[in-house]
């Protein structure tokens, strides 16, 4: 591949974990690229992330962090080759660094990269993750805090009827999947969708109702981990205290009290 410039993240986390390393590529419009290739090969990299198109997706990254005025200390976007077929885990993941530095890597469960369009979605929902973390209204949670911690999925569940839902209101690109059960859902009957199922796998029994009113009062409106934490609390769900993310959530509690 072409020339190599590295990158550390300093993600907040315990002594010794917190550098993530992020190698950048090339770079177009400012903004980092780093692939993550299945394999390496010239031709390979080639057809999986054609020049063309990488620029289209710098420009357009571009353009959504100008609109959310965000203004990272650098920008890299990793551009990551999936190995599963039809086990998509996710499609992006926004990291942020102490020094407000963002990585956002997309996952390509479909190659090469061509549908712009498609992508364009993925990066606005990853950017308004990107804008609650170097916001402090949320932690950096990847790559540190692992699911092991219990229901670490609920955070981002309850923070996406945030997103989503000023995405949709604001008239931006958005990407969602129709559960099948239902298939005439809408963005935010969707995301509900998620969390009930989510919600059944943890073996929690939440009224329906209880549920429509959480997803109608965040659509849209700007919260922050503490109010979601304090919901997902409400709705029986855990995060293990042996966990880092345990103990960040309990020790920002004890700040809390103490200076208020
Ligand atoms: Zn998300």
């Amino acid at each position: 591949m072409r020339a190599r410039h590295r990158l550390t993240f300093e993600v907040p986390g315990p002594h010794g974990e917190n550098g993530y390393q992020v190698e950048i590529h090339e770079y177009f419009d400012r903004i980092g690229f780093s692939y993550q290739p299945i394999s390496e090969t010239a031709t390979h990299v080639e057809r999986v992330a054609p020049v063309q198109v990488v620029e289209k997706l710098a420009a357009t990254a571009s353009g959504i962090f100008r609109d959310l005025e965000l203004q990272p200390k650098a920008l890299v976007i990793g551009i990551k080759e999936s190995l599963g077929i039809g086990d998509v885990g996710y499609e992006g993941r926004a990291i942020v660094s102490r020094n407000g530095l963002v990585y956002i890597e997309l996952e390509l469960c479909s190659f090469p990269l061509q549908d712009v369009d498609y992508w364009e979605g993925i990066l606005w929902h990853e950017a308004m993750h990107a804008k609650y973390i170097l916001g402090r209204r949320w932690p950096s949670i990847w790559p540190f805090y692992l699911p092991d911690a219990g229901s670490v999925w609920a955070l981002d569940c309850l923070l996406h009827f945030s997103i989503d839902g000023w995405l949709e209101k604001n008239n931006k690109p958005f990407v969602f999947w129709t559960p099948s059960e239902q298939p005439d859902a809408d963005f935010k009957s969707s995301r509900l969708h998620e969390l009930r199922e989510g919600l059944q796998n943890s073996g929690c029994t939440v009224e329906e109702s209880v549920l429509t009113k959480i997803a109608a009062d965040l659509w849209g409106r700007e919260t922050n981990i503490w109010e979601v934490w304090k919901i997902m609390q409400r709705l029986g769900l855990t995060i293990s205290e042996a966990t880092r993310l345990g103990r960040y959530l309990r020790g920002h509690k004890t700040r809390f009290i103490k200076s208020s």
